[in-house]
């Protein structure tokens, strides 16, 4: 092994001189990978993905099972097989034909290289080699990277780089001489402009750092006998480094939000393929929290939540899957974590983005134009895997900063409930004002609801006016300003954690610019309906405002009560939700935009619940149903800022209560000084029940709870 003791460029030196408010890009929680490169003796060909004595059993590959079979048709009916190759573009063209010439080119080299390997046409062979004499040629090297959504921007550039290494590495043993010489020229003139401009080109270490460095990665791996290659990979392993130790969470959290991880996914996950087979370093041990996270977080359908600038994705874990056949993980107390990805590939619903690719021709990489991707899945696909779902409780609590509610991890199951309860610290790219917002899945449907991204564009006011602020997430808003953190890259404080088989609870904690604060609590009764309970306080007298996004349906409904009423769409089958919302001194109906997939935008029905003081407390009921199940009979009663509530329905008698301290409230029959209660009763008696914060709780004057200090606990009785 080639070894080199490579310093990284830590950002630190380089941030200091932005002007941004966020200045600590090396302390937050997330991970890094050994920095240490290590380049193989010799050069060898092929080795990035497949070694010459793997070629019987990849081309076996497609009969094992259906899923190979279909990455198969889909790999050997590529239109990078047959297209004409593209005549070079001029420097005047635009975006659209000089970004898609390179993705373009560099796709035909490494899908007719790949199926030279698979069956030895001269015509794959000749294809293979052409675009790659050809890489690189126009004007990329005249036009500037650092050009606002230009056709040749750095993000683009470490996925050429990897379609080449690629089909450099599959046709290199059918290279003369010659030609060999000259394209090794090209690519690594093209690899090292672009590891020399990794810090030039970003000024920050968010993707459009780390995405080229993941392809100079790969690159180096290709042209391994490079006296530069030791030196590349080394800065690509920096530069990755700055971006996962600042965007991931130690649990796996990518706080850009889905979409990037999803577009960073493009490149480290061929990176860390390619790594594994060149050098033998496992890197997919150190991005493990990133393949839980997938899981713990999908919904019902397989989705990743739509939060920060993002779309709804689904979680590619079958690409890294096979690296997983030994790696134990919390979800399972038995099953690899390669059987688990394996299950949420099986179980992902992936009908509204096979629809949306049929509709625009874009697919859900975030680089449709560029990245290589049924090559990568047919490569990458074991078939030889099981499938295990998780037997972890439902219900997830990460330290990073998210809570997923969850009843079930039944796939597709109307009967499954999901909340996503948010509270990640900040991050400085692609930052909604989310903190402590949630979004809920039921009845295999999306309700209430993020904004999403934006309708399309990433600088539109739609976005920087709308979509990114406040107001478009289910916050409470102070003198009309979202939560922040407490302090840079510090995770709101999560508190109160309950989880039991029958009911679940955290509680949330923000500040406000103003000093005030905000409670937050989400309860889970009977682990099939919500409740929010708020208590903001503030140093001065305020307005809160608390926004509830229902999601993307009509909405009827008056007084403290709304429906939102789903149709069967792209998201889910007809349903709805009942809300109820106590506390407030006016509710407003309002609307607003929404994205979940990009440009399928509309205008929905929002409510604004206001209340103004020092000490505001609401309560609010999220009652998913089907269409054709009647709501709960929900009361609601108040003394000052202590509130109840009662909900009834079938098999269900549920008491609510919130106060802001620990004050004695009585209530329907009930005595407690907790700061929240529920109790369930069954003919008149109580069964279960939760307190936060109590040192009893009194039914008709018998105790059902004491403690001589103040608890939090959920018990049956
Ligand atoms: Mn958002």
């Amino acid at each position: 092994m080639k070894k080199l003791i490579f310093t990284g460029c830590l950002f630190a030196a380089i941030a200091a001189q932005s002007a941004s408010k966020y200045a600590d890009y090396e302390s937050y929680t997330g991970f890094t990978v050994d920095s240490v490169p290590e380049l193989p003796a010799k050069e060898v060909h092929p080795s990035l993905w497949f070694k010459k004595a793997d070629v019987a059993a990849l081309k076996a590959k497609k009969d094992q099972d259906k899923t190979a079979a279909r990455f198969w048709a889909e790999v050997s009916g590529s239109e990078f097989l047959t297209l004409e190759l593209p005549s070079v573009p001029g420097i005047d063209d635009g975006k659209k034909v000089i970004h898609k010439y390179y993705g373009t080119m560099s796709q035909i080299a490494a899908y007719n290289a790949f199926m030279f390997w698979m069956d030895a046409s001269p015509e794959y062979q000749e294809r293979a080699i052409a675009a790659l004499e050809r890489a690189y040629d126009g004007p990329i090297k005249e036009l500037d990277p650092k050009e606002k959504s230009g056709p040749v921007d750095e993000i683009y550039m470490g996925t050429w780089l990897q379609n080449y290494a690629a089909a450099y590495d599959w046709m290199q043993p059918f290279l003369s001489p010659q030609q060999d010489e000259a394209i090794r020229k090209q690519l690594g003139d093209e690899c090292n402009r672009v590891a020399i401009n990794l810090y030039e080109w970003a000024d920050r270490p968010h993707n459009h750092l780390s995405k080229p460095a993941w392809g100079v990665g790969s690159m180096a791996l290709a042209l391994s006998d490079d006296p530069r290659a030791l030196g590349w990979l080394g800065m690509a392993l920096a530069a990755a480094n700055d971006n996962t130790r600042y965007f991931f969470s130690a649990d796996g959290i990518y706080r850009e939000g889905a979409h990037y991880m999803m577009f960073s996914w493009v490149n480290f996950l061929p990176f860390m393929w390619n790594y594994y087979n060149v050098s033998g370093v496992n890197q997919f041990e150190n991005f493990q929290p990133l393949m839980e996270w997938g899981i713990a977080v999908r919904n019902g359908k397989g989705w990743l939540p739509n939060l920060e600038d993002s779309y709804i994705r689904p979680f590619p874990g079958h690409m890294a899957a096979g690296m997983y056949k030994e790696a134990s993980s919390w979800l399972n107390s038995s099953a690899p974590l390669s059987d688990i990805l394996m299950w949420n590939f099986e179980t992902t619903d992936w009908s509204p983005f096979e629809a949306y690719l049929e509709k625009t021709g874009y697919n859900y990489s975030g680089a449709s134009w560029d990245f290589a991707m049924s090559l990568v899945e047919y490569l990458t696909y074991d078939p030889t895997l099981g499938r295990a779902a998780p037997d972890v409780s439902p219900t997830v609590f990460l330290d990073g900063g998210q809570t997923i509610f969850r009843n079930s991890w039944a796939p597709s199951d109307p009967a499954v409930r999901y909340l996503l309860f948010q509270g990640v610290a900040e991050a400085d790219n692609h930052h909604h004002a989310e903190h402590l917002s949630f979004i809920l899945f039921a009845e295999n449907q999306m309700m209430a609801s993020d904004g999403g991204y934006s309708r399309g564009t990433y600088s539109g006011k739609e976005r920087t006016e709308w979509y990114n602020q406040g107001i478009a997430h289910n916050v409470v808003l102070l003198n009309g300003e979202a939560p922040v953190d407490v302090a840079e890259g510090q995770t709101p404080l999560s508190k109160h954690r309950m989880d039991t088989t029958f009911f679940d609870f955290e509680e949330k904690e923000a500040p406000y610019p103003n000093g005030g604060l905000l409670r937050r609590a989400i309860a889970f009764p009977g682990e099939s309906y919500f409740v929010v309970a708020d208590i903001v306080t503030s140093p001065e007298k305020s307005e809160a405002v608390q926004v509830l996004h229902g999601g993307r349906g009509a909405m009827t409904g008056a007084g403290v009560s709304r429906v939102w009423n789903f149709s069967d769409d792209a998201y889910g089958p007809a349903s709805k939700l009942y809300t109820w919302t106590f506390g407030a001194e006016t509710i407003e109906n309002d609307e607003g935009e929404s994205t979940y997939l990009k440009d399928d935008y509309g205008v929905f029905p929002y409510i604004k619940a206001k209340a103004e003081g020092k000490e505001i407390t609401f309560l609010q009921i999220l009652f998913p149903a089907s269409t054709d199940q009647a709501a709960p009979v929900v009361e609601s009663s108040r003394n000052g800022n202590q509130i109840w509530a009662t909900v009834s329905g079938e098999g269900m008698a549920d008491v609510l209560m919130v106060q802001p301290g620990s004050d004695k409230v009585e209530f329907q029959g009930l005595e407690t000084d907790a700061s929240f209660c529920w109790v369930r009763t069954k003919d008149g008696k109580p069964v279960e029940f939760a307190v936060r914060e109590a040192t009893y709780l009194k039914k008709a004057g018998n105790i059902l709870f004491q403690s001589a200090e103040l608890r939090s606990e959920a018990r049956r009785l």
